[in-house]
């Protein structure tokens, strides 16, 4: 395996040059110590020291199938060897391929693919699309969700980083959609809670003025803000409001997407077509940047004799799409989304709820496939978070020494809040993921000690 000899020599002048010369995202710029990564491969990862780590977090959750998968770096290179970049007005092989792949997992009639370079594009040029198919102007999104960093992804999005926003709602009005563990309804069961969150969208909806609503946006499954599988019932119910209100229902698929919860899309499980769907992450593993909209016949129609406003330099480039047809073939060839929703069943699932039995900083464990949260709390009859919402520095400490005792294992976890978000690889084996389990187990016990 290339770079696995330690050189601690190169890793302290890759990272002296990053401190010197990155501007890093989402981080004060003066707090963070990035490791200095030298290498990875399918599920693992290793630095400058020989350190090798587990990946539970599949980067920003977008490995779905590892890092370095043979089969899409052969792909990528004989694109590039054969035609690295092209304009986006033309028929290119690859774009086109993988347009036609992608759709052909798509739920319903979402047919047309417009390709963009991330996920936060893709939520920007579905509520355009939404706004013009409509002649509306409002989009409805959810508290506790996430949608990207640009203008009208981080307005829709429903966590404390809108508030970094200075360009206001833009006509984006927030509502609390479904999650029992901490119910904005005060729910005592999942059926209760999903009539009260559908009644207070309708309400909502009505009191905005329903003639005004071009787009209920929604992760299928929010992500980012925690995992949190919606009730059985909820997504369909969404579909109604939106037909009977002419709103357009827009899924956000961009971590939910491409196998991750166990089917191609996370729509899937609820029998659900919404009319635009966003992706990206997945779509490709991440090698190449690359996301976009699944569009409706129906919106496809309304763009048929007029043009669409949107398209960058770089839509569908060739290299990311490349990737996309190569990644999409060893999904179905390697059957990654079978294996992550088994995996997820046979051994994520149990040996989640088995660490729930023996350490008491876990109040709530829940997921599916390769798409798993824990919630750790100070005291599970209060539900009190391990560390008090949106914390920094000392008040974060407890998650901090977790994190750092999963480090110490071998494990790089993904901690958000007062979360462990479980998000392997898709076609992690059991082994590894028996592996990822054995060292949590051990890391917990540093939360347990903060639990009164
Ligand atoms: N939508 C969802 C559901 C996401 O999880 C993310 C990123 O995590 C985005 C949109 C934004 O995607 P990107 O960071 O590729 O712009």
């Amino acid at each position: 395996t290339p770079h696995l000899t330690p050189d601690p020599a190169q890793g302290a002048a890759v990272k002296a040059a990053d401190r010197a010369h990155v501007f890093h995202s989402w981080s004060a710029q003066g707090l963070i110590d990035p490791l200095a990564v030298a290498g990875a491969e399918g599920s693992y990862f290793w630095d400058y020291e020989g350190n090798r780590y587990l990946d539970f977090t599949s980067g920003l959750v977008f490995t779905n199938i590892g890092y370095q998968h043979p089969e899409v770096v052969r792909a990528i290179q004989e694109q590039a060897a054969r035609m690295t970049t092209f304009a986006p007005a033309f028929a290119v092989e690859a774009r086109s391929e993988a347009a036609r792949l992608i759709a052909s997992h798509t739920p319903g009639d979402l047919d047309k693919i417009f390709f963009t370079n991330g996920g936060a594009e893709a939520v920007e040029n579905a509520v355009r699309m939404a706004r013009l198919h409509t002649g509306r102007h409002k989009v409805l999104a959810a508290y506790r969700s996430y949608h990207g960093a640009t203008n009208t992804a981080i307005n829709l999005t429903g966590d404390p980083r809108r508030w970094a926003s200075d360009n206001g709602s833009s006509g984006t009005v927030h509502f609390w959609a479904p999650f029992l563990y901490r119910s904005a309804f005060y729910s005592a069961t999942q059926e209760e809670e999903c009539a009260r969150a559908l009644q207070h969208l309708e309400d909502t909806i009505v009191f905005e003025g329903p003639a005004g609503v071009a787009a209920i946006v929604l992760e299928t499954v929010p992500g980012t803000a925690g995992i949190m599988t919606p009730p059985p019932g909820y997504l369909q119910g969404v579909r109604e409001l939106c037909d009977r209100y002419g709103i357009v229902f827009v899924l956000d698929e961009v971590m939910a997407g491409f196998g991750r919860t166990g089917k191609w899309f996370a729509a899937e499980h609820d029998d659900v077509v919404p009319d635009l769907m966003t992706f990206a992450k997945g779509v490709n593993s991440g090698y190449v940047p690359l996301g976009g909209v699944a569009i409706s016949g129906a919106i496809a129609e309304t763009f048929e004799k007029r043009a669409f406003p949107g398209g960058l330099t770089y839509s569908g480039h060739p290299l990311a799409c490349a990737a996309a047809v190569a990644t999409i073939r060893v999904m179905e060839e390697e059957k990654v989304v079978e294996n992550a929703a088994h995996i997820g069943a046979s051994v994520i699932g149990p040996g989640l709820r088995d660490l729930a039995e023996r350490h008491p900083s876990i109040g709530e464990v829940r997921g599916t496939g390769m798409f798993w949260a824990l919630e750790l709390v100070r005291n599970r009859e209060t539900r009190e978070p391990l560390v008090p919402y949106n914390a920094t520095g000392a008040d974060a400490a407890p998650m901090a020494a977790f994190g750092a005792a999963c480090k110490k294992n071998g494990l790089w976890p993904f901690i958000n809040m007062n979360r462990i978000h479980v998000v392997p690889p898709c076609n992690v084996t059991e082994a590894e993921a028996k592996e990822g389990l054995a060292a949590l187990d051990e890391a917990l016990a540093v939360a347990d000690e903060h639990t009164a």
